[in-house]
């Protein structure tokens, strides 16, 4: 099993390998030939079917190879997969992949990591039905402050990536009145490291860099180790 240390950055989310000592990344493998293809990694990793990638007739499959591969120590949260209402696959066949793979994550007590577009309250009211016992965690979340209050009412997570950094994103209006206690900070295919998105986050919050690592670090311990330890 894998955990950061204090003083690390952690970048909850990203498909890119970093290779720092003070960084602690999770890599999401999403692809079906990635979960077919898994092999124990070196490194922390999430896997899980993201909803583009969703081919039907196989779906059956890469979940039955999913739930055997949940329980491996290298693989710390289950995810992405999630609901996005721009693609073209209808939204019940999105919804019962999602929550198949929301079960495994629940049979295995760990994390979701979860893909979103334009299907947050599809998405909340699954979780007021569900009542999952493990985090799920909302990655790339540009949203305004109703939206985070009413996941977070929930007991969700939110993980914000670069979008923090665009002047007029949502995310960049609201991220200031988001409760710290539930934020993360992710790459997600974003090519710079994630020190760069602390940086930013702590400027508008002003707090210290150090204030901001130990408040995520403490939320990765929440969400992570806890659910470990059950
Ligand atoms: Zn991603």
């Amino acid at each position: 099993m894998f955990a950061p240390f204090p003083g690390q950055y952690i970048d909850i989310h990203t498909h890119i390998s970093w290779n720092y000592p003070h960084i602690f990344s999770i890599k999401s493998l999403v692809k079906p030939s990635e979960i077919e293809d898994y092999k124990t990694s070196e490194t922390a990793i999430s896997i899980g079917l993201h909803p583009w990638y969703i081919v039907p007739g196989k779906e059956h499959a890469i979940i039955a190879k999913l739930k055997s591969i949940a329980v491996e120590p290298d693989v710390m949260a289950i995810g992405e997969c999630g609901i996005d209402l721009k693609i073209e696959t209808a939204y019940g066949f999105q919804e019962k992949i999602f929550l198949k793979q929301a079960e495994i994550a629940e049979e295995v007590k760990k994390p979701l990591i979860i893909h979103c577009v334009r299907a947050y309250q599809q998405l909340a009211k699954l979780m007021v039905q569900n009542k999952p016992g493990v985090p799920w965690i909302f990655h790339g979340f540009n949203h305004n402050e109703q939206v985070a209050e009413e996941l977070i009412k929930q007991g969700a997570y939110l993980s914000i990536g670069a979008d923090l950094l665009k002047d007029n994103s949502k995310i960049s209006k609201s991220f200031i009145k988001l409760p710290m206690d539930y934020i993360f900070l992710e790459t997600d295919e974003w090519q710079q490291p994630v020190w760069k998105l602390y940086a930013e986050a702590s400027r508008l919050l002003s707090v210290t860099d150090k204030v901001l690592k130990e408040a995520i670090f403490q939320n990765y311990q929440r969400c992570f180790g806890l659910v470990k330890e059950v």
